[in-house]
This record gives structure tokens, C-alpha cells and sequence, in this order.
């Protein structure tokens, strides 16, 4: 049983079964407001947000706290099984198909259970593995809502990036429902990012200390906010092989990277450096890099 996997059997969970064997685990802490809700493992090959969020409950099972939270370990249990993005069950990608449908496939069920669950906290967090090597980084609709903007700017993660709205995603659903909600991404796909964890791990227990719900944790925040990410493309097949790192500021025509023997890459435009492939063979028309330009307050 993944309850098992991954936490302290003797922190209590709620569960839910959506089908024979397939059941989601819920653990409540505390009680009562600021409600916060915290999710991962919606896409089941990205291992880190998990691992946060059982630091979590294991750090807050011993915390007094003056509110409550709702952490849900792994959204999606048959991906997470088979360490795949979409579901062995139905091939669905759980972050297209929010608020989910009782009479649907297994996702669009276990959609449906989290979207119940979800939108009654005040403020909900999904996190994520972004696709390449990434910084950690906020994904939000902040231009668009500043109830949205406001969350991100209290969880502190330095950089908060423009989502492009994709429709069915948790976070952009409930933010279009007025809850104040983000994606986290961070690096670790089917491996747990340690530094990467334990930064959003802080930053968390950060935000949770903002809105009183527990003492003691006070790092200094001041998110920088960035428009939607320019994706870089692999101009042909080949090996690429990086010239930079991600979190690096480059400007225009600063060298991104190569595909051997054959093309130079260069940044189309000054930003951070969100995310960058390691060295691997690519094929014309694969994202290799993305670039995101700060934003002017
Ligand atoms: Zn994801």
C-alpha cells in the first residue's frame, strides 16, 4: 500500500476509495482557518513535491498549530505506481481534466474527490517537477488575479513565473473559483530532488508561519515576478549539449547551447533561465530550454 511507502504509519489518514485498490490518502491537521491545502503527485513521475509533502505532515503531526491543513501525498496512485505523467488506467493527464467528473474514468473520479476536497481551503498549493532541470519557481496567473499574486508573493519563493492558463489544471481552475492558487515546480523527475525540496519545504513552513498557523519560521521573501516562459526549440536533430545553467540571468544573443557539429543557440532575449536540458540527442522541434523575462512592477 502506498500509505506505507511513504509515511509514518501511526500519523492517521483518511481514506478514500475512488475503485477497487485505488484509494487516496488524506491527512488533516489541525483545524479550523487559514485552511491550507497542499498536493502533489498529480503528474506520477515527479517524485519531489511528494517527498515535501511528507515532510510535511511528519514535520506538522508534532506542531502545534492554530489552523488547519489538508496534505494529499499522491494525487494520482496508479501513475505514481508506474511512475509515468499520465495514468496507466485511462492515459489521462490528471492536471487536464479538474474539477474532475464522479461518472467519468478513474481520473476524472479521483479529480472530481481532490476538486471536493480542494475548494474548501482557503489557499491551495499543487506541486510539481518541471520537465527539464529547473529552479524551483511559483507557476501562477498573478497578472490575472491578485488574490493569486498575493499567495505567491506570501510563500516566497523568489521567482513566480506567468502560467498560461491551460485549462483543467487544479490550480487554474480554482484560481478562476476565487481561490488563491499555485503550482511549485522543482527539479526531480522520477527521483527526489533533495535541494530543491528542502527549499520549498522551508518556504512553506514559511507561508504557513504568515498566516499564524505555526511559529517560528521566518526566512526573508521577496519574489520577483516574471511573464509567461519563452520555450527554445532544437533548430535540428542531434546532441545537444548546454552552455548554461538554469536560474542564470543571460541576455540576448548569449549562448544557450549547441547541437553538435552543427548549430549554435543563442537567447532570443534577456531573462532567467528557467529550465535547460542536460546533454542528450534531441529532435527538431524539442523544447531544449525556456527563458522568462522579468516582469516591471
Ligand atoms: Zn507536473
Amino acid at each position: 500500500m502506498l500509505h506505507h511507502l511513504f509515511v509514518n504509519t501511526n500519523i492517521e489518514s483518511e481514506t478514500i476509495e475512488v475503485e477497487k485498490g485505488i484509494s487516496l490518502f488524506i491527512f488533516r491537521l489541525g483545524d479550523g482557518k487559514p485552511h491550507v491545502f497542499v498536493i502533489s503527485g498529480i503528474h506520477g513521475n515527479e517524485q519531489t513535491g511528494v517527498y515535501v509533502a511528507e515532510n510535511l505532515i511528519e514535520k506538522l503531526s508534532k506542531t502545534e498549530l492554530f489552523g488547519s491543513i489538508t496534505i494529499v501525498p499522491v494525487a494520482n496512485p496508479p501513475a505514481f505506481r508506474c511512475k509515468s505523467r499520465n495514468s496507466p488506467m485511462d492515459g489521462l493527464d490528471m492536471n487536464r481534466v479538474f474539477p474532475g467528473n464522479r461518472e467519468g474514468t478513474v481520473t476524472e473520479r479521483l479529480a472530481a474527490e481532490i476538486w471536493e476536497q480542494a475548494i474548501q481551503a482557503d489557499y491551495i498549493i499543487d506541486l510539481h517537477s518541471c520537465e527539464e532541470e529547473c529552479i524551483p519557481y511559483v507557476l501562477a496567473l498573478h497578472r490575472e488575479f491578485s488574490y493569486v499574486k498575493s499567495l505567491a508573493y506570501k510563500v516566497g519563493i523568489p521567482y513566480v513565473i506567468e502560467s498560461t492558463g491551460t485549462r483543467g489544471q487544479l490550480f487554474v481552475e480554482a484560481s478562476r473559483e476565487g481561490i488563491p492558487a499555485i503550482i511549485i515546480e522543482m527539479g526531480g523527475k522520477c527521483s527526489v530532488d533533495l535541494q530543491s525540496a528542502v527549499r520549498v519545504r522551508d518556504s512553506l513552513l514559511n507561508f504557513l508561519t504568515s498566516l499564524g498557523i505555526i511559529q517560528g519560521y521566518e526566512l526573508e521573501s521577496k519574489p520577483e515576478f516574471y511573464g509567461r516562459i519563452v520555450e527554445i526549440r532544437a533548430p535540428t536533430d542531434g546532441l545537444f549539449i548546454p552552455k548554461s545553467f538554469c536560474g542564470s540571468e543571460i541576455s540576448e544573443e548569449s549562448p544557450i547551447g549547441e547541437i553538435k557539429n552543427k548549430n549554435n543557440i543563442t537567447s532570443p532575449l534577456n531573462g532567467l533561465l528557467v529550465y535547460i536540458k542536460k546533454v542528450m540527442y534531441v529532435f527538431k522541434g524539442e523544447k531544449i530550454a525556456g527563458i522568462a523575462t522579468k516582469l516591471k512592477h
